[in-house]
């Protein structure tokens, strides 16, 4: 096999994101690879359940050769086919996170030569992942402006640890992605908190309610909203902020047994972190823009740059990978203590 890039899975991080941007990169550029010590510093080392459908996905949108691989494995070598679009639906068969296998075939998706519809069956709102109102309302609006048009819709919600839940997403491709600056977020125009409420006791999202009104929301900005369609029971809460050029949003998951107030705070230390730091892309949204970004700047589309807070271990993680893909140049300049400026090209 020609060309085949070695990909340390343990390298910083070590998590599930080396795998997914990987193949993601890999369908994307046409090279090779080959991974071991899958999420070699996760306490369940190798594919979980949400990264063997991402594999098989990757492989169903363009008939890629891809090494033996089940639960576990920590070993794989994919060979990429040629991407195809078209209607393609996924089970995760857990809760695993729609939102993960998503990112794994969009970036390839969105620059075939033909339109898709992607069904993807699992977690749309699970912990330590995009929950698909940040995808929707956060992420989309970027890739659209780099080319693509993507429609996102919510069929079902599915929380952790149910699942059941699904995802379409309506693709209109574009073959070649456009560079973007992000540098300020432009004048305050709305905020809103959304509490989930899905077979809660009554007490229990009230109490986040108060929490939240006494954190400095007002009371048309705290919405509960309750869920009919879930297949088990969950909690959320989105703090969203629209500003004139960027939407952010901060998330906290209640968990059986934590106190409200500790969910409250967790996610309003999310906002007030972002919100303090004046950058406009927050720590999410900057890991996840790094991907079409990366892209980009390998079709040389000329530089893109993005001003965020400082960045996560998993931000870091994730430019090393790209580095490796693509051979671009991604740099990071501290402005100020709370600024940084990313620019890839
Ligand atoms: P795994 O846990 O499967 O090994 P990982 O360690 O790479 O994978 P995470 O660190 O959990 O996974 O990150 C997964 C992705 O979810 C990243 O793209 C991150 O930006 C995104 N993400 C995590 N939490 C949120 C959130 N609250 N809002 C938006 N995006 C999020």
């Amino acid at each position: 096999m020609s060309d085949l890039l070695l990909i340390d899975g343990s390298q910083g991080e070590g998590g599930g994101q080396i795998l997914r941007s990987s193949l993601a990169l890999s369908l994307v550029t046409g090279r090779p690879f080959k991974m071991e010590n899958i999420r070699a510093n996760r306490k369940k080392p190798g594919l979980m359940r949400q990264h063997l459908t991402a594999v098989k996905a990757a492989a169903t949108i363009s008939g890629s050769v891809v090494s033996d691989v089940e639960i576990g494995s920590q070993t794989l070598v994919f060979e990429p086919g040629s991407v195809s679009g078209g209607n393609y639906t996924f089970h995760i068969g857990s809760a695993g996170s729609a939102s993960l296998v998503l990112q794994t075939v969009l970036p390839a998706l969105m620059m075939a030569k033909t339109p898709s519809v992607l069904t993807i069956i699992g977690g749309t709102h699970n912990p330590m992942a995009p929950p698909f109102d940040f995808l929707q309302k956060v992420f989309t609006p970027f890739v659209n402006r780099l080319g693509p048009n993507l429609k996102m819709e919510l069929i079902h919600y599915g929380f952790f640890p149910a699942g059941g839940g699904e995802i379409r997403v309506h693709v209109q491709p574009a073959q070649k992605l456009g560079p973007l600056q992000l540098l300020k977020r432009g004048e305050l125009i709305s905020r809103q908190a959304r509490i989930l409420d899905s077979r809660l006791p009554e007490q229990v999202v009230e109490n986040e309610r108060k929490l939240l009104l006494h954190a400095g929301w007002s009371d048309s900005e705290v919405k509960i909203e309750k869920v009919l369609n879930s297949h088990g029971s969950g909690n959320v809460i989105m703090l969203q902020l629209q500003m004139e050029e960027i939407t952010e949003m901060f998330t906290a998951f209640g968990i059986r047994g934590v106190p409200a107030q500790r969910v409250v705070q967790e996610v309003v230390d999310r906002y007030r972190l972002y919100w303090n730091s004046k950058a406009p892309v927050g720590e999410f949204l900057a890991d996840q823009l790094l991907l079409p970004l990366g892209i980009a700047a390998w079709q040389n589309s000329g530089t893109s740059e993005f001003l965020t807070g400082p960045l996560s271990g998993h931000t870091v993680t994730h430019m090393e990978i790209l580095r490796q893909f693509l051979d671009i140049n991604i740099t990071v300049k501290e402005c100020s203590a709370n600024q940084f400026l990313v620019q890839t090209g």
